[in-house]
């Protein structure tokens, strides 16, 4: 709070800033994420610096990557430790290969952050994607999000977005967090997930099998065959009633009853798209 009023910080809304005040949680994050001395870690967003001060404590080293440039100065005076280095950035901008090797060589991280709600899902599918070297990732989300990264076939929450996250990683819901232990406080309850990532992935066309499990959502209430024939694929609809039937996949299910592993199979022997 002193340091909010000494550089008379306004909280901007629109980059998702609620700086975390209840340092119990704080630990409770760092506790999930399992942060050892010998680690390594990413944060995203280090806002004021209550999550990095911690880590900083247990890790070797941790880099941040926060995009509000006004927060330089109080960042250098809440955070006098010498094994942490913030670059002030966008984070969906930047260069995280050139970042990670720059700091971390080519030792493996892990990402703990308390993620700005607005752009929760492109930040970790870029961190996903960018096949860096993370062991593991563990943050803060809207917990409504939260419920859809752990959902299992047959919930409401069960989503391409459960089929996305669980493709890449083992995911487990950790803890709710009240709105309370925010400054300011969000409209919504958060929720901490951790991914540990897979090292071993299935060895298909990612491109396609996104692409089907999208298509497959993309009409929920509908069957897959209508979902999927109606999706504007140049496939036809007996190709694709063929596909199905080699998966040993009813035509008439909802996508959210079929398991990752069985859009694994649907998209291996879906016509190309
Ligand atoms: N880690 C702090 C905490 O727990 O109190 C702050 C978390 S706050 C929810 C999210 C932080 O992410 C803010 O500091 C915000 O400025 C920063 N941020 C928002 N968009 C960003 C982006 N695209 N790249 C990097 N940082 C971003």
């Amino acid at each position: 709070m002193e340091l909010l009023s000494k550089y008379n910080f306004r909280f901007s809304k629109s980059l998702g800033q609620n700086f975390l005040i209840d340092g119990n949680i704080v630990k409770k994050i760092v506790d999930s994420a399992e942060v050892e001395e010998f680690d390594n870690v990413l944060e995203i967003g280090p806002g004021i610096g209550t999550l990095t001060e911690e880590l900083s404590l247990r890790a070797k080293k941790v880099v941040a990557i926060e995009i509000d440039n006004k927060l330089r100065e109080l960042l250098d005076e809440s955070l006098p430790y010498e094994n942490i280095k913030i670059y002030f950035e966008d984070v969906l901008k930047a260069d995280l290969k050139a970042i990670i090797s720059e700091n971390f060589g080519e030792e493996s991280f892990k990402v703990v952050a308390n993620l700005p709600y607005y752009v929760t899902t492109p930040i970790i599918s870029k961190l996903i994607e960018e096949d860096l070297n993370i062991t593991s990732i563990t943050v803060m989300i809207q917990k409504e999000v939260a419920k859809r990264f752990v959902a299992k076939p047959g919930t409401k929450d069960y989503g391409s977005l459960s089929v996305f996250i669980q493709f890449y990683s083992d995911v487990k819901y950790e803890f709710t967090v009240p709105n309370t232990v925010f400054m300011p406080k969000p409209n919504v309850d958060s929720g901490v997930v951790s991914l540990k990532i897979k090292s071993e992935l299935p060895d298909i066309d990612r491109e396609k099998f996104f692409k089907v499990v999208k298509a497959s959502f993309s009409k929920r209430r509908k069957t897959l065959i209508n979902a999927l024939s109606s999706y504007g694929f140049s496939a036809t609809k007996s190709e694709i009633l063929q596909a199905l039937s080699v998966s040993n996949i009813d035509p008439t299910r909802r996508a959210e009853t079929l398991t990752p592993r069985e859009f694994i199979v649907l998209s291996i022997n879906f016509p190309d798209i």
